[in-house]
């Protein structure tokens, strides 16, 4: 399998450079040449097994020759025994034709798991093969940062600093973090915002002479492969329910498109998913862009459910690219002139296309908390306030005498106690692997918000490259 760029002007890589590359040297976002084919019959043949097996099956085609099958199994078969439901990715009916799907059930409770404990292995499996090393950099406002460590801890060709805003994650996200003692994972507060994280990262990856002597190196949810691996979950689960013999509608609570392209892929590959639906929070671009046709930037609003506190979703770029009719040139400028203008109008051709497919469901942070409240007392569930969005938006917009749902529950409820006793009175408990979180040690450097500071760390941590 071949990937090329969303903007047509990068190199075309094969699936191990891919997964080292992050963003294309064009700016755009790498996909696959083509979308693999599953035939009904190839679908059926995943009846009965094991997730990890259904997962190995479904990523073999977009990894190709570059890693052997059997090492490309065994990374897989080990990424999901970390996992605390021999499920993996347990399926759970709420009613007729909804259920829910469990994505929390790896180390750090949120689905960014499921990809990231796959990526970390396959970077460190490459890197060695190749005999390099990285570092990878990032900024977290809370999920992200957490998978990413336990997904790189103890992984010899890696070192991995991550900074978060001081006194602006929940404790339960910081603890996530700090109390990973791991040799090669470096906790960073910064004395700022998120975005001075970002900004600090940011300034990092632009002096190309400090990125290429520590080899800086990214996870961020632009890359290809944690789409790919979210991809099997979806297989997984309409196998379960009876694909290829029955529709499934997915869904999800979307933030930056990640989880929901993966869908869509998976319905490129041959799952029949009649309609895709998008949960909003208050930040609604999505949403109002499906509904009014032009997609139009706001301030970000926080929320109770802050994954998905986005305006610009990065890998809704990757549909566009498909919109466009894969023409990566014009996609490149129409991309420019949004960033430049902050609104853009990409037709009506296209945006009936994406509304054929697509479904847009927007709820407040009261509508969260009304709603994570009538689920517990109509069905005993506890939703986080992420995958409450997505479940509900499958309720409204899914008419169940032709329409059976999936939604996607993205984070354990005890990832957010506060706002989930709000609406319930009852808080939620942490799973025992983690329950003695909030007495475990920490470890973290304090650094004021200047990417001066950020560097020397580095500098003193990691043997150059
Ligand atoms: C990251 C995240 C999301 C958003 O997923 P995208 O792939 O960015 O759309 C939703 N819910 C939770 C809990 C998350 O951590």
């Amino acid at each position: 399998m071949k990937y090329i760029s969303t903007r047509g002007a990068a190199p075309v890589l094969e699936f191990d450079d891919v997964l080292l590359a992050g963003l294309a040297r064009d700016g755009g976002l790498y996909v696959p040449e083509t979308w693999p084919q599953f035939s009904q019959a190839d679908i059926r043949d995943l009846r009965g097994l094991t997730f990890a097996q259904i997962a190995v099956r479904v990523m073999k085609p977009f990894i190709g020759d570059t890693i052997p099958e059997d090492d490309f199994a065994a990374i897989v078969e080990d990424a999901y025994a970390q996992f605390d439901h021999t499920a993996i990715a347990p399926i759970k009916q709420l009613g007729p034709d909804r259920w829910l799907l469990e994505l929390f059930h790896g180390p750090t409770l949120s689905f960014k798991d499921y990809a990231l404990q796959v990526v970390g292995r396959l970077f460190d499996y490459v890197l060695k093969a190749r005999g390099e090393r990285v570092t990878i950099i990032g900024a977290t406002s809370g999920d992200t940062g957490s998978a990413a460590i336990e997904a790189c801890r103890d992984r010899d060709a890696i070192d991995i600093f991550i900074l978060h805003p001081e006194g602006r994650v929940s404790d339960v996200q910081r603890r996530q973090m700090t109390t990973v003692m791991s040799p090669n994972v470096h906790n960073v507060a910064i004395e700022g915002n998120f975005d001075d994280c970002q900004d600090i990262v940011k300034a990092a990856f632009s002096d190309t002479a400090f990125r290429d002597r520590y080899g800086l190196s990214a996870v961020n949810s632009i890359n290809w492969a944690r789409i790919m691996v979210q991809i099997a979950y979806y297989f997984a689960t309409a196998v379960a329910l009876g694909a290829p013999d029955r529709k499934i509608t997915f869904a999800v609570p979307t933030g930056n498109f990640g989880n929901v392209f993966a869908a869509y892929g998976a319905r490129e590959m041959g799952l029949d998913i009649p309609r895709l639906i998008i949960g909003s929070n208050s930040n609604d671009i999505l949403t109002r862009f499906i509904t009014g046709g032009v997609m139009e930037t706001a301030p970000v609003v926080p929320t109770l459910s802050p994954s998905m506190d986005i305006q610009i979703s990065s890998n809704f770029e990757r549909l566009l690219f498909d919109l466009y009719d894969r023409d990566g040139a014009e996609l490149a400028s129409v991309m420019d002139s949004f960033r430049k203008h902050g609104t853009v109008d990409f037709g009506d051709e296209r945006w009936n296309k994406m509304r054929a497919l697509f479904s847009g469901h927007r709820m407040d942070d009261t509508e969260t908390k009304r709603q994570i409240k009538r689920i517990y007392e109509e069905t005993g569930e506890m939703l986080d306030p992420h995958g409450v969005i997505g479940y509900v938006a499958g309720e409204t917009l899914c008419d169940t005498s032709e329409c059976a749902f999936v939604g996607v529950a993205t984070a354990h409820p005890a990832k957010f106690p506060d706002a989930v006793e709000e609406a319930t009175g009852v808080r939620p408990q942490l799973p025992p692997r983690l329950a003695d979180l909030m007495e475990r040690e920490e470890r973290y450097d304090v650094l004021e918000g200047d990417v001066e500071a950020v560097k020397e760390l580095v500098a003193a941590r990691v043997a150059s490259a």
